[in-house]
């Protein structure tokens, strides 16, 4: 079955494939098949054997092309694998530090701040940071924002508090010999006022156990330096790694590789000079020129045939990108390489500027114009049609003109959590139930569609309210006497007064996160959401899970994690311009049109793309300097300022003319409601448009047609490419609980049964890894000097033979308290006691491992496992050595079970990893075993050769069922156990 990994490669991207030892470097145009190349020579150097799964590393820059790239090797590889590591820079360096950040001093459940949780630390610590110069009088925290960007810059560049004082000495002593200059003086004092605050800003992060972004990288770089042992051991374990978007590497990130790397390097890089668009971060071109120098035996690719785009667009892209010689890659170093590409592309396709008088003409033009295309065809669907944006904030128009006249898309703003409905809404709520006077707030509540009070009475309350000096939620009360509403309207606001009264005693002693689910719940909230249309619907609980997420972070740094002091926290980024993050999941919803910014499109395709506003100053932008730049000197420029900024943008309009498969559209306009008409950008001017006479719209229809029709809309879901035994479970149980968990991903209250038996879970789990680290290390140090390693210090190591337990119960107990999960109990008294019950299990089980003396072998270990086009993911949580094979075991957090109770549906799930045991990892399972956590009995049995096949059957079926779902319901007994109960309208009570 195994599928021909060089079948339609062309000579060199074949040879970049079969590439056989040290370093290759892929440099090529856009859609040569570079990422193709990474993914068949991942899959080729399993396949070959030449490298285990375990032994790669691929990286890439964001989580969806890293996903991507996963998904496209699962469907290359024939059968599954174990551990192959696709990930990007940060989560990589994330999972390196939890394994070996202990041995820099670092804690191993640090916790991750992004750019909010930066700004609210050093805002809450601001009077531990010496400032002067950057504390001005009238405003003090006016420059933490930039100065945070200054550090995080540092970072990037790979620059360390210590070396950036090291740089500022120098600087003084400089001072000392050119005496008595007093700007000179001044600047130095203000390099060392930062160069401090770095440093305590560093100490703030690591006293509270956050790392930023940054940091991943740096930590991760002061590990490889530091720790030579943990250097080799991953050296010897990654034999094979590659990079995609190498252009966009920062100094840090290319440290890190090479170190890896080293000394065998086996390194595969890819790259496009002219798509490196991420030099405001520190990403570097220079990587790609460096890259040869620091390997000048390597192997060089180069691709260029495209597979993408039609010869017009590749030649206009082309001609366009030589107008930033001489700084790219064609025209520098020796072997001169040629990046004109070539199209395989049959067709003409086409370019078309078209110049508009106004805005709206401009999304008007858009459009219709997406809808004429659609409409001609009915090949083609929406997902083929791409509207560009520089900016983020150019988006907003084009998606609501996009929403009246409902064409289906989807705007990946970055940004603009906290102006969308569900979170103005829920937010509302608790305005409210903070503060009853709230008056906004509750009109917005009185508008939802569970309270609508007719507007005229509504209008009539405000009125009052006015009159009488009073706020809307007092008006409520004093209007019962004085104003004469239908007994319909007093019921509807007796029950939002009831529904914010029962919220108000509950917000006393709730986590946030709990009352957002419990508010939006009880208010009916939830059910009126599930009401909308799909796409709503998918958006609406998208933004509901977000503004959940934030709450989650809010209560991992607060003290007092309730919803007066999250209110406070959130005004203060509203305050500070703040709009809320916003992760749109690209896979997620039916076909859509997608509006997003060029620094997103990357990597992607469409066949019809429009590059929209193109007029100065919105593309290319103005350059905007970073308020505090680093200082020159301590960081090595390799090009001229000036050029820069004005080369990214042309490289970023490369990249937008390059997703096109078919068709490239540039759109602008006279008027973009400033008082001086706009003139056309100059890329446009370089490229030789100008702009049209005639400012009309273009007619683009057939004349006995006036307005456009938009193609009627058909929802289709995206079905994953792979599956979880936890979804297969829940599709068998019922496909409506599977679309509300999997698709919609509705947030769902979580259970304190759950908060259990992860600390319990997680407890076990870091015992049985200090087991395995001494007993691993208990075999090395026959050889070597013991006590030199870290983990010596967390207790005694017995010596081989005298204890068969190598952990301590007392050890036991201490990762029990650090691994306590507090959420979800229903109060303090059941926490309580559910804590003593966990010490109490952990206590017996302790003795049962002294009487019994498991021989644990692999924790947590993940598998893929393929059988047809059928991918499954799971983890297994521990695997024993078991007479002359193994023992499979399953923690359990429910009631535990006997073997006679137990259906073979309830067993399906160690029979996969059974399945997964023999045939991807290779061994051979002796018994599975389910252990109850409440009570430490387990259950254990077997499945036969029979049984698997079965089971292969049953799971491929019920694949094929989700791929050509509907979702209907089978509503039954599990219905009241389901997590969506309360906006099921088919539930069975
Ligand atoms: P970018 O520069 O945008 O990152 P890329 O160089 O990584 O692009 P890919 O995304 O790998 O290019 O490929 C572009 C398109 O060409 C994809 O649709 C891919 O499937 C297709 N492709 C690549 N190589 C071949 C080939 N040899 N035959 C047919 N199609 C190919
Ligand atoms: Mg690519």
């Amino acid at each position: 079955m195994s599928v021909d990994l060089l079948k339609d490669l062309n000579l060199e991207q074949k040879k970049a494939v079969v590439h056989e030892h040290g370093p290759l470097l892929i440099v090529a145009g856009a859609g040569t098949g570079k990422t193709t190349v990474v993914t068949r020579r991942i899959a080729w150097l399993i396949e070959t054997k030449r490298a285990k799964p375990e032994n790669i590393l691929a990286l890439t820059f964001t989580d969806k092309a890293a996903a991507e790239m996963e998904e496209r090797v699962d469907l290359l590889l024939p059968y599954g694998y174990v551990d192959l590591q696709v990930s990007t820079f940060h989560s990589f360096c994330e999972h390196l530090l939890r394994q070996y950040g202990v041995e820099i001093g670092l804690s191993r459940d640090f916790k991750l701040a992004n750019e909010l949780d930066s700004w609210l630390l050093t805002r809450k610590h601001f009077d531990e940071f010496e400032l002067d110069h950057y504390r001005p009088l009238g405003n003090p925290t006016k420059y933490i924002k930039s100065i945070l960007t200054h550090f995080s810059r540092a970072k990037d560049s790979a620059i360390t508090p210590d070396q950036y004082l090291d740089f500022v000495e120098e600087q003084k002593l400089n001072l000392d010999s050119a005496q008595g200059d007093d700007n000179a003086t001044s600047e130095v004092k203000r390099l060392e006022e930062l160069a401090k605050a770095y440093q305590t800003y560093q100490q703030v992060l690591s006293e509270n156990d956050y790392l930023d972004f940054g940091d991943l990288l740096l930590y991760t770089l002061e590990l490889l330096k530091k720790r030579p042992k943990v250097l080799s051991e991953l050296q010897e374990q990654y034999t094979h790694i590659l990079v995609d978007e190498f252009q966009d590497t920062n100094a840090a990130q290319y440290e890190i590789v090479k170190l890896l790397a080293a000394p065998k390097n086996n390194l595969t890089v890819v790259g496009d000079d002219d798509q490196s668009i991420y030099q405001f971060r520190g990403a570097s071109l220079a990587n790609i020129l460096r890259f040869k120098t620091d390997y000048p035996d390597a192997s060089q690719v180069v691709l260029v045939d495209n597979y993408r785009s039609v010869q017009g667009i590749l030649d206009h892209a082309y001609e366009f990108i030589q107008q930033n010689n001489p700084n790219r890659l064609e025209v520098q170093g020796e072997s001169r390489i040629s990046k004109k590409l070539k199209a395989n592309c049959e067709g003409h396709g086409s370019i078309e500027h078209i110049h508009c008088a106004t805005l709206d003409d401009e999304i008007k033009t858009v459009w219709e114009k997406i809808a004429a295309i659609k409409q001609k065809d009915s090949d083609i669907s929406w997902n083929d049609f791409a509207i560009l944006v520089r900016s983020n904030n150019a988006g907003t128009a084009f998606a609501s003109a996009l929403d009246q006249q409902k064409i289906p898309f989807q705007f990946l703003a970055l940004s603009g959590l906290y102006r969308t409905k569900p979170v103005l809404d829920l937010i509302a709520f608790f305005r409210v139930i903070d503060n009853p006077n709230e008056s906004p707030s509750l009109y917005r509540l009185f508008t939802l569609p569970m309270y609508q009070i007719p507007a005229t009475d509504l209008a009539e309350l405000m009125h009052l309210a006015r009159r009488k000096g009073k706020s809307l939620s007092q008006a409520c009360q004093i209007g019962k006497s004085l104003l004469s509403f239908e007994q319909s309207t007093w019921a509807k606001i007796d029950l939002l007064m009831n529904h914010i009264a029962q919220f108000r005693d509950l917000a006393a002693h709730k986590r946030v996160s709990e009352l957002l689910l419990i508010v939006a719940k009880d208010s009916g909230y939830l059910e009126c959401v599930n009401q909308l249309d799909e796409q709503d619907k998918i958006d609406s609980f998208s933004h509901m899970q977000q503004l959940y997420e934030r709450a989650k972070s809010f209560e991992k740094r607060a003290d007092h994690p309730v919803l007066h002091h999250f209110l406070n926290e959130f005004q203060h980024e509203i305050d500070a311009g703040e709009e809320g993050s916003l992760h749109v999941d690209l896979d997620a919803g039916p076909e859509l049109v997608r509006i997003m910014t060029i620094h997103a499109a990357k990597g992607l395709e469409f066949k019809y793309v429009f590059v929209v506003n193109m007029v100065s100053q919105r593309f290319p932008t103005r350059e905007r300097k970073d308020a505090i730049p680093l200082p020159i000197g301590l960081v090595d420029e390799v090009f001229k300022e000036g050029q820069t900024h004005l080369e990214e943008e042309r490289r970023l309009f490369y990249v937008a003319m390059t997703r096109a498969k078919n068709e490239l559209y540039f759109t602008s306009a006279d008027d973009y409601g400033g008082a001086r008409t706009r003139k056309l950008s100059r890329f446009l001017d370089e490229l030789g448009y100008e702009k049209t006479e005639t400012k009309a719209i273009i007619q683009i229809f057939d004349e006995d047609q006036n307005e456009p029709v938009v193609p009627e809309v058909s929802v289709q879901y995206k079905i994953p490419k792979q599956f979880s035994f936890t979804q297969l479970a829940a599709f068998k149980t019922c496909p409506l609980q599977y679309k509300f968990a999997h698709v919609l991903k509705i947030p769902v209250m979580g259970k304190w049964t759950f908060s259990f038996g992860k600390s319990m879970h997680n407890t076990l789990h870091r015992f049985f890894e200090v087991w395995l680290e001494r007993t691993a290390l208990k075999q090395t140090t026959l050889f070597s000097q013991p006590g030199s390693d870290p983990v010596a210090k967390n207790g005694p190591i017995s010596l081989p033979g005298c204890d068969p337990v190598p952990v301590g119960l007392d050890e036991l107990l201490e990762m029990y308290v650090n691994a306590w999960q507090d959420d979800w109990y229903t109060d303090d008294k059941q926490r309580e006691e559910y804590r003593k019950q966990g010490e109490q299990s952990l206590r017996d089980y302790y003795k049962i491992i002294q009487d019994e003396q498991p021989k644990p072998f692999a924790l947590e270990k993940g598998f893929t496992l393929k059988f047809n086009d059928l991918i499954i993911k799971g983890r297994i949580d521990r695997i024993d050595t078991f007479e002359d094979g193994f023992e499979i075991i399953d923690y359990k957090t429910g009631k535990s079970k006997l073997d006679k109770d137990l259906k073979k549906t309830d067993k399906e799930q160690l029979f996969l990893y059974q399945l997964a045991a023999k045939e991807i990892l290779g061994l051979k399972p002796k018994k599975l075993t389910f252990h109850y956590l409440e009570n430490n009995s387990t259950v254990s049995f077997l499945a036969t050769d029979e049984e698997l096949s079965e089971l292969k059957a049953s799971v491929t079926k019920r694949v094929e069922g989700i791929r050509s779902s509907e979702f209907h319901p089978t509503p039954g007994f599990h219905c009241k156990f389901c997590d969506f109960k309360d906006i099921c309208e088919f539930a069975q009570s």
